[in-house]
């Protein structure tokens, strides 16, 4: 069975800085899907607007945003799981830190309980542990988490479900006449370098963080597929038929 990590934005299962239990089921139905097929690992975000759900805090201040991923964490696995028990599957929660990746035992231990849980037939539900989280000692992003987490548990394939369709020649959002990319073998190093300048024509902000997860990823030799996760035609396409029918797939040629 080919193992593969699913990395769900927060703006997938969220709507309004809130967790939508709508989005939620339409996701864990298509996780129940694949779920058959591979060994799926899945890294999820919304914590802090799970926890906004159920009490409404500033969330310019770290110490609130801490304290509603605090509340929120808990109550988005038992949510994932209250779903996922209708097709008769259970999920546990790993939380991490940059430092669960900087010693080779600490790695092993991640790898070890993943390894097991998967044997278990348990779906392993990753996030950033956003409580202990400080500016000076966190992944920030979800993207380097997931590509990370691809590696080190030998998986094959990273799937990330966004609130864009793939990537394209400039930003969808701020140009018109724009080009998806079905396919990129390299991710070239000027799409990432106009970062510092605060973005080019090519993308900013979260584009980025993804290139920089596809790049880390193709030097690997591992496949990772950007694609909506608002439709999740594209994607159950993909890992169930697959084709291709939407999305940008970075693979190199001779993977
Ligand atoms: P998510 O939270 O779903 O992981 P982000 O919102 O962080 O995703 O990043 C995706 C966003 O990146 C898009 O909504 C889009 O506004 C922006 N973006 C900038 N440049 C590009 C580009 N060249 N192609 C696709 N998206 C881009």
């Amino acid at each position: 069975m080919q193992r593969i990590v699913i990395k769900i934005g927060s703006h997938i299962i969220s709507e309004k800085h809130t967790l939508s239990h709508e989005r939620l089921k339409n996701l864990v139905e298509f996780l129940a899907q694949i779920m058959d097929k591979y060994e799926v690992i899945v890294v999820t975000s919304a914590a802090t607007s799970t926890g906004n759900t159920k009490l409404s805090l500033d969330r310019t201040l770290l110490i609130n945003k801490q304290v509603l991923a605090a509340v929120g964490q808990p109550y988005l696995i038992a949510s994932y799981n209250e779903y996922l028990a209708k097709y008769g599957k259970l999920s546990g929660q790993i939380l991490l830190t940059p430092k669960d990746f900087k010693f080779k035992k600490s790695k092993q231990n991640v790898k070890n309980v993943i390894e097991a849980m998967l044997d278990y037939k348990i779906l392993p539900i990753i996030n950033e542990n956003d409580v202990t989280a400080t500016e000076e000692y966190f992944f920030g992003d979800n993207d380097s988490l997931s590509s990370l987490v691809t590696y080190y548990c030998n998986a094959d394939l990273l799937v990330i479900l966004s609130d864009i369709d793939g990537f394209y020649d400039k930003n969808p959002h701020s140009f018109k006449n724009v080009k998806r990319f079905d396919k990129i073998e390299k991710v070239k190093k000027k799409w990432l370098k106009d970062e510092a300048k605060g973005g080019s024509e090519h993308g900013t902000g979260g584009i980025i963080t993804k290139l920089k997860a596809a790049r880390f990823l193709l030097g690997k030799n591992k496949k990772m597929f950007l694609c909506s996760g608002f439709d999740l035609k594209v994607a159950r396409t993909f890992l169930l038929e697959n084709k291709q029918i939407g999305g940008t797939l970075f693979e190199k040629l001779d993977a």
